[in-house]
């Protein structure tokens, strides 16, 4: 067994001022990588800047991230960053600046290469380490200021477009970039952040449905990582203990009775589903959830949680699910279905875009790796519950 969590956290009200020596000493410039509003109003934004202020340390502001950032926004803010001397990078927000900062700082400290670079395997001594990162998370969901991954959004031609061409036109084969896909996929680096502020304060802007979205993102990693072909002792530690912590607030989410408390659990139970998946990665209801992301615009934990359902009841081991549905406090994969189907409402996926999902997802064998038994087709159609 292997366990590596590099990164300091601190978990605690007004921790960004609390160490904002910390934060300052990772560098003499920063940029500082946000989405476009959230972070002004919930508080996140002007605390990191007058943290850095009071330890005398400029700083550059790059606010233009969007939700599932593209590999575009990354080379603008790389642009950016560079353009103004800034030698480390501070991600405020939910997961989309958090994993767009970790790429960026990627990227600046290998100024001379391309955006290429990001999802080549690199061979050692080719990629420079990334800049120092830290992350401020204004969601409880991704865990993305504890994990390595940074997911981007990217344009990619698959293989069917890629076409032989009839011997009496030459052969060869021949691209169809108009066929190109949008999809999401994790950067081939790993980047974790040096310092992670988790402040529960900055969730108190959250809406019903982003409270909803990122918690059950919450919930699936920890799901996930629990029933993972690579869950460890070690990483299940992480995973029971967050999965205990979910429980104890599902009741009051299902209400949206969410005051102080439960904020705290909530970013407890995310900062947790990220250490279990930086050990284990995910499985099925997120690698079926990229497409329904990009095509339907569904927001990234509730389309992994629309999966979560049907992943426990087509899942090979029920007894492995009966204990980690006990430690959610359910008594059975059918109560569970039916209160996920309470907290996210109606999501119906198109026939033609979830047959195209299961089929790239079966091509895709590194993807079902995570999936600790075989699957074909006939069961992996069932993992969709339309309700
Ligand atoms: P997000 O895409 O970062 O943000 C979603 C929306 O919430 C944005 O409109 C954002 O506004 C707003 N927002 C953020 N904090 C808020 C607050 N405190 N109050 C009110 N609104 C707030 O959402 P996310 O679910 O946290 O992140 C999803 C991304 O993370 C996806 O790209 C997903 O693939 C990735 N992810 C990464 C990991 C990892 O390990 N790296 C794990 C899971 C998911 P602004 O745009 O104005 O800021
Ligand atoms: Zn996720």
């Amino acid at each position: 067994m292997e366990l590596y969590m590099p990164t300091r956290i601190y978990n605690e009200k007004n921790c960004v001022k609390n160490h904002s020596q910390e934060l300052a000493g990772l560098g003499s410039r920063a940029l500082v990588v946000t989405g476009r509003r959230s972070s002004r109003m919930n508080g996140a934004l002007s605390d990191v800047t007058e943290a850095l202020e009071r330890e005398h340390v400029s700083w550059t502001l790059w606010d233009g991230v969007e939700e599932n950032p593209s590999v575009d926004t990354v080379m603008r803010a790389r642009a950016k960053g560079l353009s103004e001397g800034a030698d480390f990078v501070v991600g405020v927000g939910g997961g989309s600046p958090m994993d767009a900062a970790k790429a960026v700082a990627l990227m600046m400290a290998n100024p001379k290469q391309g955006e290429e670079m990001l999802y080549r395997k690199p061979s050692p001594g080719s990629v420079k380490p990334a800049l120092p990162t830290a992350c401020v998370p204004t969601t409880a969901g991704t865990g993305s200021e504890v994990t390595p991954y940074a997911i981007l959004t990217r344009d990619v031609l698959p293989d069917i477009v890629l076409t032989t061409l009839p011997e009496e036109t030459g052969g060869g084969q021949k691209a169809f970039p108009h066929l190109a896909q949008r999809t999401k996929q994790s950067i081939s680096h790993r980047i974790f952040p040096s310092l992670a502020l988790v402040d529960l304060s900055y969730l108190h802007t959250a809406s019903r449905q982003g409270c909803v979205d990122t918690a059950v993102d919450t919930l699936a990693h920890l799901i996930e990582s629990h029933l993972n072909t690579n869950s460890t002792d070690y990483s299940r530690i992480y995973s029971e203990t967050g999965l205990r912590t979910w429980a104890r607030v599902r009741d009051r989410l299902l209400r949206f009775e969410i005051g102080e408390e439960e904020r705290r659990l909530l970013m407890n139970a995310c900062t947790l589903g990220g250490m279990a998946i930086t050990h284990t990665g995910t499985s099925l209801p997120h690698a079926l959830s990229y497409p329904v992301t990009c095509e339907m615009g569904i927001p990234h934990g509730r389309a992994a949680g629309i999966f979560l359902p049907g992943f426990l009841q087509a899942y090979g081991d029920q007894e492995a699910v009966m204990r980690t549905l006990s430690l959610l406090e359910f008594g059975s994969s059918q109560t569970f279905g039916e209160y996920i189907q309470k907290l996210l409402g109606e999501v119906k996926i198109p026939d033609e875009l979830w047959e195209r999902d299961v089929d790239a997802l079966l091509s895709n064998p590194g993807k079902l790796r995570n999936y600790p038994f075989q699957l074909d087709r006939e069961k992996l159609m069932r993992l969709r519950q339309d309700w």
